[in-house]
């Protein structure tokens, strides 16, 4: 069955839940059986519940703090938090009745290079998402940022994550250019890893036309993700996506849609 976009099994990897503080950015209307019952509604035939792995392991105050990031001693003293609600977390999850939902999780590297996410746990999720969250501020200077950036990239990738969420948002956030060569690094870095490029439309970048384009052109696998934080753009995304592979060729985007 093809879904509204025109491509078969098409689905959104990348979904908040809001109502339990499993996502502290989310709306609270986004609980389980509402996105059961926005899927029935959307362009999506599948879906995966990605919440952050920062907000099961931390509290809200230190969460946004970014501390811990560059201090994971913080993580560490928070571990029987995170290990509760991170089971809470996945009892939740196990509520899923629609065998289009899948259980996921979207972590981050800390500056000593562990996930955010604790190994034990990770067999538990069939779609894990890596994404670059915190990088320096602007007064740090490109380099620093660019540095941070890479090795926070590189870890990831290392970590074998099966995603690579909004690849240069956060560059993008910080005004900082991102060249062609970037992009190149992004895209042969993922291929290289088996991860698979995020193109994200939560925050469109004017560089994912062009993203897509490399991984066509390299058979780099992708993964659409609304990153749906309001129900809006649980829709919205479909839209955005409808818009971008418009004059892509269907057959040759499919063989590298990611597939959990
Ligand atoms: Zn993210
Ligand atoms: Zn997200």
């Amino acid at each position: 069955m093809e879904g509204e976009l025109g491509l078969a099994g098409v689905a959104t990897w990348h979904n908040h839940t809001g109502d339990e503080d499993f996502s502290y950015c989310a709306d609270k209307n986004l609980a389980l059986d509402e996105y059961a019952r926005l899927l029935n509604e959307s362009p999506w035939e599948r879906m995966a519940v990605t919440d952050h792995a920062f907000a099961l392991a931390l509290p809200k105050e230190v969460a946004w703090a970014w501390e811990w990031y560059w201090e994971p001693a913080i993580y560490d003293d928070y571990r029987d938090y995170r290990l509760k609600k991170t089971e809470r977390y996945l009892k939740k999850l196990d509520n899923i009745s629609d065998g289009r939902m899948l259980k996921g999780i979207e972590a981050e590297v800390m500056r000593d290079g562990r996930l955010s996410c604790d190994p034990e746990f990770r067999e538990d999720f069939q779609v894990l998402i890596g994404a670059v969250h915190y990088l320096p501020l602007v007064e740090a200077g490109e380099d620093k940022i660019l540095q941070e950036f890479i090795f926070q990239t590189e870890r990831l990738w290392q970590h074998k994550v099966h995603i690579l969420a909004h690849p240069t948002r956060i560059l993008e956030a910080r005004k900082l250019p991102v060249p062609e060569d970037l992009l190149d690094f992004i895209v042969q870095g993922c291929r290289a890893s088996g991860v698979a490029l995020e193109i994200n439309s939560h925050v469109p970048s004017k560089h994912d036309g062009m993203l897509l384009q490399k991984c066509l052109a390299s058979s780099t696998a992708v993964a659409l993700g609304t990153d749906t934080h309001h129900i809006d753009e649980f829709f919205d995304g479909g839209l955005y996506f409808a818009g971008l592979l418009k004059d892509v060729n269907h057959q040759a985007l499919e063989r590298i849609l990611f597939q959990a």
